[in-house]
């Protein structure tokens, strides 16, 4: 079988303020790191072996923050890994993604990945304004935003993505206008611009209701975002997702496969796996527990699984699929569900293709239509379920973050 793989560091070194992540906020020597590196390739032999996996078209570690765990104990998660791909004679050559941090992406970090096999690397830079990073509780100052670009250029070139962040605290139009100007000095490969979004429960969330904190209003987040989609694009960098920007060949290969719902398997604390039977077009999802002590111990580890019947996995194929500037792969529709996506939801794209939201030559979502993708994802959904025989609905997945919200 072919499979992604996902690794999850579930460590930082301060919790920010907007962040549902699981992730806490360790020292560098805490002795949970080792255990928790030796527990992930322990966990993704297994998964390995479980699902007769012999080929792995892409790695993503993410968190969490990676480059928190430093050269030493990264060297020996990479060689790790490195290990059990070539027991099990799987082909170590895929896109291999590492997250790092700016206040961590250090020079023997970088150096570390690019010789141990990592081809590509995700920098969280957010924002570069000092007072919107505090207001958020994020670690590391602006200064060394600059530094760890640097070192991604150095390290990675053309071959590296940054994250900003629109509709923060004390953002305005220019401001996100000269981050952006400062990152494009680096020549990215890719960039993600999210919008913020709170989620309960989160120390964001408690602040808004006490009005301690303000947000721009969403009509302002809004054209705060477009200015920046309008800059990317005019840069030269390609809007293939809801939230994500490439230079041309540039796309994240490992989350369009996320977007395509290509198996992919997931390790380490409050990672999930799905893994799609093509046939019967059904699938299973498997999510590991969200806590470090319990998942150490081995107590209730074991990754709880859930199936996705054949209307949850058309709803998920369709949710995910249309965040793509492509929409769902129509040969895999086909294959999965025996229908094609215009049969399956024809009065939806007619509506949204009228209004100019929908490709007129594909089931895809045009630029402008992305931002309305929320809408028509409802749409589709009740179009689904009206013709769904009764009592076959399947589950309703969950809309992730929002038009511009980060998923992965
Ligand atoms: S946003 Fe990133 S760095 Fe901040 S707490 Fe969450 S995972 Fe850690």
């Amino acid at each position: 079988m072919l499979s992604s793989l996902y690794i999850h560091v579930p460590f930082c070194i301060a919790k920010c303020d907007y962040c549902d992540f699981y992730s806490i906020p360790v020292k560098a020597g805490d002795e949970r790191i080792g255990r928790c590196i030796e527990k992930i390739l322990c966990s993704t032999e297994a998964e390995l072996e479980r699902f007769r996996v012999e080929s792995i078209p892409s790695i993503y570690i993410g968190g969490g923050t990676p480059s928190m765990l430093g050269a030493q104990r990264m060297t020996e998660l990479l060689l790790g890994l490195s290990g059990i791909l070539s027991r099990r004679s799987i082909p170590f050559h895929p896109e291999f993604t590492v997250e790092a941090n700016p206040e961590s992406a250090d020079r023997d970090f970088l150096s570390c990945c690019r010789d141990r096999g990592v081809t590509r690397l995700s920098l969280g830079l957010q924002s570069f304004c000092e007072s919107t990073r505090r207001q958020l509780g994020r670690a590391g100052e602006s200064a060394a935003l600059s530094r760890s670009l640097a070192l991604a250029s150095e390290f990675f070139p053309g071959n590296f993505n940054a994250d900003l962040m629109a509709g923060l605290p004390c953002q305005d139009e220019k401001e996100l206008l000269s981050g952006i100007g400062k990152l494009l000095e680096y020549a990215p490969s890719h960039v993600s611009l999210y919008s913020l979004t709170v989620e309960e429960e989160t120390p964001l969330a408690r602040r808004l209701s006490e009005s301690t904190l303000s947000l721009p209003p969403a009509e302002e987040a809004d054209r705060i975002w477009i200015a920046g989609r309008d800059a990317l694009e005019e840069a030269g960098y390609e809007q293939y997702e809801v939230s994500n920007f490439a230079l041309p060949g540039k796309r994240s290969f490992h989350n369009i496969r996320y977007w395509r719902m290509e198996n992919w398997l997931g390790t380490g604390p409050a990672a999930s796996g799905t893994i799609i039977d093509e046939e019967a077009g059904t699938g299973v999802r498997y999510t590991v527990p969200a806590d470090l002590d319990v998942w150490l111990l081995g107590r209730g580890a074991e990754a709880a699984g859930e199936l996705l019947d054949r209307f949850t996995l058309m709803k998920e194929s369709i949710l995910m699929g249309f965040r793509f500037i492509e929409g769902p792969d129509p040969f895999l529709f086909r294959c999965r569900f025996g229908l094609d996506i215009e049969e399956a939801i024809p009065g939806t794209l007619e509506k949204w293709r009228r209004r100019g939201f929908v490709k007129k030559n594909a089931s895809a979502m045009t630029g402008e239509g992305l931002l309305f993708l929320d809408s028509f994802v409802i749409d589709a959904f009740n179009e689904l379920e009206s013709i769904l025989p009764a009592g076959c609905s399947g589950s309703v997945p969950k809309i992730p973050g929002g038009s511009h919200g980060r998923i992965f």
